[in-house]
This record gives C-alpha cells, structure tokens and sequence, in this order.
C-alpha cells in the first residue's frame, strides 16, 4: 500500500496545511517520508460533520452487519501483510516479532468485538411489563436499553501503534457500540495510522456503510486535538498517553458548553508487593519475572512495575542481590520517541538525585543505537518513601523501578494509603502469607482496577474479565475499562422507554425480541 502523507476525512483523501510532522527512526534519529502536514479547524469540522451524519445511519445498523464491519476491518489490517509490520518497526524502534504479536491482538480484539457485538447482552435490555391492576397504583410498560453515545474522539497511543491506535481497543470498542470514530493519529506513527487507516476505510467501503463512520486526522495535540475535543458533535473522548494531555482534555471536555466523558489512560506505577512466604520459597524466581517483565519494551508499558515493596529480611536481601544483578546485565532498547527517550532520562536522573534513594543498578547501553534505554533499579525505605516528595511515586516511563523496604505491615498499609490510583497491584505470596495478602488486597481493591497473585502486570489479556483502569491518575474514570468487551460501556447510554407501543420500540425491546437477545423481564 502506497502512503502518500494525506489525512483521511470519509472517502477524500486530504493534505493539511498546518507544520508538518513526520516520523523519526527512534533507532537512528532520521526523519522519515512521507511528510504529514497538520490538519485545520476546516478539517475537523468536515470529519466532524460527516461523523455527525454517519452516526443516523450507523447506529441502527444490525448486530449482525456491525460484527461484519469489524470482521472486515480485521481482514483488511492483515492484508496489509509485512509492509505493516515493517513501517510500524521502522516508526516505533519495536522489535517485528512484538509487532507481529501486537498485530494478532488487534485483530483478535477487533474479532472479539465483533462477536459481543452479536450476542447483544450488552444492551442490557430489559423490560418491566404493564401492571395495570397494581395497587395502589397501577405501573406503566417500562422498556430500558443502551443506545451509543454518539461520535467519538480516539487519540492513538504512541506505546501501542496498533493495539491501542487507530483500530486499536479504543476504536473497536466505540464502533462495536454504534459509535462513527475520529482518529487524531499520533505523531509518532503517522505512516502506520495511515496504513491502518486505509484498511479501515476500505471496511467501510465495502460493508456500505456511511463514508463518517471513520476519518483519520493529523497534527498537533493542542491543536487539533483540542479542536475535535471541543467540537459539539463529539460526544466522548477516548486516550492513552501523558498526564497533562490527558488532563489537559478532561479540562476542556468539562468546560464545553455540553461537557463530555473523558476515558484517558494516564500514568500508573503498579505496585508489587513481595510477601515474606513468597520470599523464602522462591526468591530468586521472583526476581527474574520481575526484571523481565520491567524491561519488557523498554518497559513502556502502562503496566509496568515501578515500584516494589517488602518487609527488611535476609529473603528480601536475596531478591534484591538477584533483581539488581539481572537488570545490570540486561540489553538497553529503543525508546519509541526521543521525547519519550528524554523524559525517562530526566524521570531517572530526578530518582538518583533523591536524599535517601540508593541506585541499585543499570542497565546496559548500544553505544550503537540512538534513544536507548537503560534499565534502572533504585532502593529507599518506607520512611524515605513516606515522608519523601510525592515525585517518589509518579510514572516514570520506562524501565525503571523503586524497590521499598518496609519495617513492618504497617508501614506496607501507610504506604498504599499514600499511593495514587493504579491499574494494577500484584501480591507475591504462599499459603502462609495468606493473612497478610488478605489485608494488603482489602485495601489495594480501594485503589487500582485489578489486583494479581504471583503473576506480573504487563500482558494483559483481553477478554470479558479484564479490567483496565483505576482510580485516577491511572485514568480519568475509574468506572471504565480500556481493554475487553466492557470497555464498550464507555461508549453507551441508557434510554428508557415509558408505554410505547411496540411498533414503535427498536428491535432490542419489541414484545417479540427479534434479534432474540438475553433480556431481563419482570
Ligand atoms: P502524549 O504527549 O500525552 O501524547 C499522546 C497524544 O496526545 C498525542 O497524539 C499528542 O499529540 C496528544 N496531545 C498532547 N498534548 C495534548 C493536549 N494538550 N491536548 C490534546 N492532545 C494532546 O504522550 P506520548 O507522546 O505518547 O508519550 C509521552 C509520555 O506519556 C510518556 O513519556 C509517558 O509518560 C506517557 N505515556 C503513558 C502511557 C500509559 O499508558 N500510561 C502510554 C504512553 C505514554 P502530538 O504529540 O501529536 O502533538
């Protein structure tokens, strides 16, 4: 597939003519073609507009044409073949292999989709019938069911070019809901954006759908991703990405004459904490998953361990001694920006410089390469942590880690009352720790979206069970999950029906339950 550097806006192919941005080789710092120049407030008020009517149309398609507009997408992403792969290598500095695996959970998400979107429970229909003898007062025929929210704004992450990008988890989710969906491509990956895209486009071309369904912007974040965050055709945001960007949208989401939802993923330093059983069984194993698991893509993930925490034992002594060896050997990798590349620098440079925090090792480093990251491991002790700047339990993205030593469970309780939100917290631990975990999980559950026993937080599975979220700053709506089917709730509205006649109801809740979906019925 050809990319000539164009945003898509329904079927027209459109140059902007704001600065231009083009992606830069994170592995060698050279700029790559095609350059994409940045769109207008006129191009987002056409993909708007277009959106806008798509959304007529769109939302009252059939379950069934729904689920094969999301299998087609999934069908169109593959054909794109090793050219995908290849660009988005070139664009992110990921290895192929996890771009390849990153691919197989696109379309498996979007596949995922497509088959809730057919089993229709999520419209969490129900219908409470007419009690006309009812005394003392008799009750009305009352029908509920989800409608989709309307247009939705995704910002594609620059950590996930694909899974969480333009036909990313996001994007599968609002469009298995009803939802017409505007990509603000990142401007990390616009070769990839557009490529994907494309795909998409094709999907809608070819399942007849409304030319709005899909459109693909480019350009600056505080530009023209502010402008489609205020448009009033916009009904909800979806992000992953920084901190301020994400409040920066949350900002003006709320600040619109109609204010919006805002589902931002942001920044969580998940927890793991290591229990004294665990400890003396398997130390040293231990260890290693965690190292893995932190330099993991240059531990670019929004799951990434970043802070450990024990209790002062010769066992802990023993992982540590472990954990600190093994990142000291580990291979630096390519950062995907050199922004991103920049701030972990500066994130490890403000932990050395901490009184109290002890550099327990690095990494290795490819002279070689550009944008490299060296894992880092940092130690302190909970009195430090406690007392300490609250810089000490922020994000840094990329693969470091904080290892705290505490005195005793208390100082473990203090501790997770002073963390923010997160996505995660994970327990290490044997049948005899059984207690302790029981208290540590009582109060983690006040704190993150999913709590894990003797596992690591990245990789995460998406499927029906999974959340990920949590209280902010790990995002912006702790009722909402980003990855599995329920993320499609962000994207859905209840309407309640009050003795309408039948012919009139929408399918989910006609008397004869046409597309035969589960119902709730009293
Ligand atoms: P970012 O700077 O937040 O950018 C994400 C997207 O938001 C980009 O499309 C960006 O546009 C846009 N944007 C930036 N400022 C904006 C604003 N004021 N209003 C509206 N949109 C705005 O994130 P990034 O470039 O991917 O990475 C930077 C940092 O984000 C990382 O170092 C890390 O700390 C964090 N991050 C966290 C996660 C996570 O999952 N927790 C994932 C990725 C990144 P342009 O850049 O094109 O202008």
């Amino acid at each position: 597939m050809q990319i000539t550097g164009q945003m898509l806006i329904g079927t027209r192919d459109v140059e902007g003519t704001r600065a231009v941005i083009r992606a830069i080789n994170p592995a060698t710092n050279e700029a790559m073609d095609p350059p994409y120049a940045g769109g207008t407030e006129d191009d987002v008020n056409a993909a708007c507009e277009l959106a806008a009517q798509a959304f007529h149309t769109y939302r009252k398609t059939t379950l069934a044409q729904r689920a094969a507009f999301l299998e087609k997408i999934a069908e169109r992403i593959e054909a794109l073949g090793d050219a995908l792969i290849e660009r988005a290598h070139q664009e992110s500095g990921l290895p192929e292999a996890r771009l390849q695996g990153e691919r197989a959970r696109t379309v498996g998400q979007l596949r995922l989709f497509a088959r809730e979107v057919l089993r229709g429970d999520w419209l969490d229909a129900r219908v409470d019938k007419a009690l006309p003898q009812r005394q003392p007062m008799p009750r009305s025929d009352l029908r509920l069911h989800y409608i989709p929210i309307g247009p939705v704004a995704v910002f594609g992450a620059s950590n996930f070019p694909l899974a969480f990008s333009v036909a990313g988890g996001d994007t599968a989710a609002a469009l298995a809901a009803g939802a017409p969906v505007i990509v603000k491509g990142h401007s990390a990956h616009p070769g990839t954006s557009e490529m994907v895209g494309r795909a998409v486009r094709e999907a809608v071309q070819e399942c007849g759908l409304h030319e709005g369904v899909f459109s693909l912007l480019f350009g600056s974040g505080s530009q023209i991703g502010q402008s489609l965050a205020r448009h009033a055709t916009i009904k909800a945001v979806a992000f992953t990405g920084s901190r301020a960007a994400g409040t920066a949208l949350m900002k003006t989401a709320a600040q619109r004459p109609e204010p919006i939802p805002v589902f931002a993923e942001m920044s969580s330093i998940n927890p793991v904490f290591l229990l004294p059983g665990a400890l003396a069984q398997q130390a040293t194993d231990i260890a290693q998953g965690f190292v893995q698991s932190l330099t993991m893509g240059a531990g670019q993930f929004c799951t990434n361990p970043g802070l450990v925490i024990g209790l002062k034992s010769p066992e802990l002594d023993a992982f540590i001694q472990s954990a600190s060896e093994l990142v000291s050997s580990a291979d630096s990798a390519t950062m995907l920006t050199p922004g991103i590349f920049s701030a972990y620098q500066q994130g490890v440079q403000a932990l050395q410089s901490q009184p109290g925090l002890r550099r327990l090792a690095q990494g290795k480093l490819d002279e070689e390469r550009a944008n490299q990251c060296q894992a880092a491991l940092f130690a302190t002790d909970a009195a430090t942590f406690l007392d300490g700047p609250h810089e000490l339990g922020k994000e840094v993205f990329g693969a470091a880690s904080l290892i705290v030593v505490c005195d005793n469970e208390a100082e473990m309780l203090s501790l997770i009352d002073q963390l923010e939100g997160q996505l995660t917290a994970t327990l290490h631990m044997s049948d005899a720790d059984s207690g302790l975990a029981g208290r540590l999980a009582e109060r983690l559950e006040l704190k993150v979206g999913r709590i894990l026993v003797n596992g690591y937080p990245t990789g995460v599975e998406v499927c029906d069970a999974m959340v990920h979220g949590g209280p902010f700053p790990a995002t912006s709506d702790s009722r909402a999950t980003s990855v599995g089917t329920a993320a499609i709730y962000r994207f859905l509205r209840p309407v309640c029906y009050q003795d309408v006649p039948d012919a009139i109801l929408p399918p989910a809740l006609k008397q004869d339950n046409p597309w035969g979906i589960a119902r709730r019925e009293s």
